[in-house]
């Protein structure tokens, strides 16, 4: 199951959405069972699913909304770099992504984020 999430901000605007691997992660520190960690090897914050308990407080504190419940594995998922060889970079036909820094504050809202964006893009057309 994809890790990465599209959301509609407005009519005709999708955007694709992927965790931002926080140096203060949001999701960590709402975990009441320490079932998110960063992975030493790869450094992606990753969860335990063994550890997991579904309860549903890293999908709420975490601001990009990147981590959620699998629906059918009742447990958290999210990007965690698929062990340091994203399968969404190989497998997407536009090669669309990348794997690289981001230069936004995963801390900002989503909506705010989406502007970030937009102005970014709009910078790189002139
Ligand atoms: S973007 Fe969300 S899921 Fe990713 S590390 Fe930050 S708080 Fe956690
Ligand atoms: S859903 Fe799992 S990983 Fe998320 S806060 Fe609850 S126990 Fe921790």
């Amino acid at each position: 199951m994809s890790r990465i999430r599209v959301f509609p901000y407005f009519p005709g605007l999708d955007i694709a959405t992927v965790c931002y691997q926080c140096e203060k992660p949001k999701c960590v520190e709402a975990c009441p069972v320490n079932a998110i960690k960063r992975d030493e090897k790869t450094q992606a914050i990753s969860v335990n699913e063994g550890v997991c308990t579904a309860c549903g407080s890293c999908t709420q504190a975490c601001p990009a909304k990147a981590i959620f419940i699998h629906p059918t594995k009742n447990v958290a998922i999210k990007c965690d770099f698929c062990g340091g060889d994203p399968e969404c970079v190989k497998h997407c036909p536009e090669q669309a992504v990348e794997f690289r820094l981001t230069p936004f504050d995963a801390r900002l809202p989503p909506e705010q984020l989406a502007k970030d964006l937009a102005a970014l893009i709009l910078e790189a057309k002139k």
